[in-house]
C-alpha cells in the first residue's frame, strides 16, 4: 500500500541575487521540489506556519542577516525537526564558516562553481537527505498507516511538554483504543482489520490540526497529542469530534463496518510531566471509558489508579490460578418440571481462591474474556466435566448430558472440534453426552464463520444450545440454519413472568419458536413455584434454577444424581406443581 500520508518535498531559498539562486532554483524544481523563493529572511517564519521545508538555502551574504538566529528559529519550529539548513553564496571567511556550523547550518554551497558541478553537488545532497529520511521514516513511523510511531511520539511529547511549560499552556494526550476491534480481526480476518486501521488513521489525521500529532502505538491504539491548549475543554472538544467522525460507517471491501472508540485523556502538567506518567494515566482513563460503556472519552482522575491496580493484580492472579488449577466446576441440575427428574446439568465455573474463598464467575470472567484467558478456563471446565462424567459412570451413577459454556473466542482460538473429539475419546464418552452452550450474541455476530464448526460438532452428536435466548438479536433466517437443539430462555424473562405480561408473551413466543424448529426449550433462573407452574402451563418441560437446586460441587451433584429426582426447595404447597405429583 502506498503511504497515504506522503507529502511533496519543499525547499526555501532566501536570496536576493538571482544570478546566484536561479541555477539552484532550477535544480530543485528538476528534482521535484516545490520551491519558495523569498527575498527577505523575515518571511521564513510565516512560510513555516503552513509548510515544512526539507531544505532552507540561506544566502549568508545578505545584509543585516544573522544566519544563526534564523537557523535557530527554524529548528525551534515543531513542524520542522528534519529541515536541513544550508548556506549559499561565495566563499565566506573562516570565522563566518565556524559561526555558521555552530548554529546548525549543515554545509555551505559555494556558488562560484560551474553549473554542472553545482547540479552534481545538489543532487548528491538531495540523495543523501532522501536516504536518511527513508531510514528515519522507517524507524519513526508505522508501516501500515504512515503515522508516527511510539518512538517519534515520545520525542514529540518531550518537546511539547517543555514548550507548553515555557508558554504557560497545557498539553493533552488522548489515548484512543477501538472498541472490540479484536472481533473484527477474529471474524473478518486480519487483512480487513489492517484496512480498517489504515482508514481510521486517515480520519484521525484529518481531524487533528497541523501542530498536533496522531501516532499509532499498537494494534488498534492511537495517541493524539494536542499541543499548546488552554484548558481541558479544548481536549474534550477534540475527543468529541473524534468520536463523532467515527460514527460514519467504514466501507471496507464493500462491507459496511461500524466502529467506535474509547478515549482516555491525560493533561500536562496536572496529570504529570513525564512521558511515562502521561501515557500511563491516559491508559487508565481509557480503561475507565471502556468500563463506562465504550464509545466515549474520559479524563484521568487520581481515584482511577487504585481501581486499575486492582485489575492488574486480578489479571496476574488469574494466570496464577490457572497454573495452580484453582478453577473448580459446579453443576446445576436441569429438571423435568412435571416430575422433578434430572434431565441434565450445566457446568459452571468457580474460582477457589486461596484467600477470598469461592469467587463467582461474574467477578473474573469479563476480565478473562478481555485478556483471552477465557479460552483456557472454559477448556479446563470442559475437560473436568468430561472427566467427572466418566468418573460418576464408573461408580455406577447414571448421568444424563452435561452442558458446558463456551465463549466466542473458543471458535477462533483453538480447533474446538478436534479438542472435543480428543476429550470424548479420552473419557470414553459419546458426543451426545455433552452440550455446548453458546450465547445468542456469539452466534449472531458471525453466523457464517461458526455454522460450519457447529455442523461438524453436530455430526459428532454433540448437543448445541443457544444461551440467554431473547437477549440478543436473533435472526430467524439464521436460527433456521443453525444446527441447534436447545434454546435457553434467559433468566431476565423468567424473573417477572408472574407479574409482567410482556415477559410472559416473550416466553410463550420462544416456546412456540422451539416447537416450530423442533428444539428443546430450557427455562433458566426459575426461583419460585409460581414461575415453574406458569412455565409448565405453557408447556415448558425443562427448567433450571434455584427452585430445584443452586449450582453445587461435584460430590453434592453425585448425591443428587443418585437420587435422580429433586424436590422444589420451597414448599408453597398450593402450587400446581404439587398437584402434578412432583413432590411426594
Ligand atoms: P449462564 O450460562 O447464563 O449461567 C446461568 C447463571 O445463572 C449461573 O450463574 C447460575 O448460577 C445462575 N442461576 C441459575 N439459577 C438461578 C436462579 O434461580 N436465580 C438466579 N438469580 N441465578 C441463577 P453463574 O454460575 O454465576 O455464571 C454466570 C455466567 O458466567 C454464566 O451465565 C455463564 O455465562 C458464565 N460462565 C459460567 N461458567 C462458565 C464457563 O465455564 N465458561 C464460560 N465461557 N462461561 C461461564
Ligand atoms: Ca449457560
Ligand atoms: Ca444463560
Amino acid at each position: 500500500m502506498s503511504n497515504p500520508l506522503a507529502r511533496t518535498s519543499v525547499a526555501i531559498i532566501v536570496a536576493e541575487q538571482t544570478a546566484l539562486s536561479l541555477p539552484l532554483f532550477q535544480i530543485l524544481k528538476d528534482n521535484g521540489y516545490s520551491v519558495e523563493w523569498l527575498e527577505s529572511p523575515e518571511l521564513i517564519l510565516s512560510v513555516l506556519e503552513d509548510k515544512t521545508p526539507d531544505f532552507v538555502f540561506l544566502d549568508h551574504t545578505m545584509v543585516d542577516m544573522d544566519i544563526g538566529e534564523y537557523s535557530q528559529r527554524i529548528y525551534d519550529e515543531p513542524s520542522s525537526p528534519y529541515t536541513r539548513i544550508l548556506s549559499i553564496g561565495y566563499c565566506p571567511d573562516e570565522a563566518t564558516m565556524i559561526r555558521m556550523f555552530d548554529k546548525g547550518i549543515s554545509e555551505h554551497i559555494d556558488c562560484k562553481t560551474s553549473a554542472t558541478e553545482l547540479t552534481n553537488r545538489i543532487s548528491n545532497i538531495i540523495k543523501a537527505y532522501n536516504d536518511e529520511m527513508r531510514i528515519n521514516h522507517m524507524a519513526y513511523h508505522d508501516a501500515l498507516t504512515g503515522l508516527p510511531n511510539r518512538l517519534l511520539l515520545i520525542d514529540r511529547i518531550e518537546h511539547a511538554v517543555s514548550r507548553a511549560e515555557r508558554q504557560n499552556k497545557k498539553v493533552a494526550l488522548l489515548l484512543l483504543d477501538l472498541d472490540q476491534f479484536k472481533l473484527v480481526n477474529d471474524t473478518l480476518g486480519h487483512e480487513v482489520g489492517d484496512e480498517l486501521i489504515a482508514e481510521v488513521a486517515l480520519r484521525l489525521k484529518g481531524q487533528v490540526g497541523g501542530l498536533d500529532t496522531v501516532a499509532r502505538i499498537g494494534g488498534d491504539e492511537f495517541i493524539i497529542l494536542l499541543e499548546s491548549i488552554d484548558s481541558p475543554a479544548d481536549a474534550a472538544v477534540k475527543a468529541l469530534g473524534i468520536n463523532e467522525i467515527l460514527t460514519v460507517p467504514f466501507n471496507i471491501n464493500g462491507d459496511e463496518l461500524h466502529v467506535t472508540a474509547s478515549i482516555g485523556i491525560a493533561l500536562s502538567p496536572n496529570d504529570g510531566k513525564s512521558i511515562g506518567r502521561l501515557m500511563k494515566h491516559a491508559d487508565t482513563a481509557m480503561y475507565k471509558a471502556k468500563e463506562s460503556g465504550r464509545n466515549r472519552f474520559c479524563f484521568y482522575q487520581v481515584s482511577m489508579a487504585e481501581h486499575i491496580s486492582d485489575r492488574l493484580s486480578l489479571s496476574n492472579d488469574l494466570y496464577q490460578a490457572l497454573k495452580n488449577d484453582e478453577f473448580v466446576v459446579y453443576y446445576q441440575p436441569q429438571v423435568e418440571a412435571a416430575t422433578g427428574y434430572i434431565t441434565g446439568m450445566e457446568a459452571l465455573v468457580r474460582w477457589q481462591h486461596p484467600d477470598r474463598g469461592l469467587v463467582s464467575p461474574a467477578a473474573f470472567l469479563p476480565l478473562a474474556e478481555e485478556n483471552g484467558l477465557i479460552v483456557s478456563i472454559s477448556d479446563s471446565v470442559l475437560e473436568k466435566s468430561c472427566q467427572q462424567m466418566s468418573e460418576w459412570r464408573s461408580k455406577g451413577i447414571s448421568v444424563p448430558h452435561i452442558a458446558v459454556n463456551i465463549s466466542t473466542k473458543h471458535f477462533y482460538n483453538i480447533d474446538l472440534v478436534a479438542r472435543v473429539k480428543e476429550l470424548l475419546k479420552k473419557c470414553g464418552l459419546k458426543g451426545s453426552d455433552i452440550t455446548l452452550e453458546i450465547t445468542e450474541t456469539t452466534a449472531m455476530n458471525s453466523p457464517e464463520e461458526i455454522i460450519p464448526i457447529l455442523n461438524e460438532l453436530k455430526s459428532l452428536g454433540v448437543g448445541l444450545a443457544i444461551d440467554d435466548f431473547g437477549t440478543g438479536h436473533s435472526s430467524l433466517a439464521y436460527l433456521k440454519r443453525f444446527p441447534i437443539d436447545t434454546l435457553k430462555i434467559d433468566r431476565a424473562f423468567v424473573m417477572d413472568l408472574a407479574t409482567d405480561t410482556d415477559d410472559e408473551k416473550i416466553v410463550i413466543g420462544i416456546l412456540s419458536l422451539g416447537k416450530v424448529f423442533s428444539m428443546k426449550v430450557v427455562a433458566e433462573g426459575v426461583e419460585t413455584l409460581e414461575q415453574a407452574t406458569l412455565l409448565l402451563n405453557h408447556n415448558c418441560k425443562v427448567i433450571q434454577g434455584y427452585l430445584f437446586s443452586r449450582p453445587v460441587d461435584a460430590t453434592h451433584m453425585g448425591k443428587l444424581l443418585k437420587a435422580g429426582r429433586l424436590l422444589p426447595e420451597q414448599t408453597q404447597t398450593k402450587s400446581n406443581i404439587f398437584r402434578m405429583g412432583v413432590v411426594n
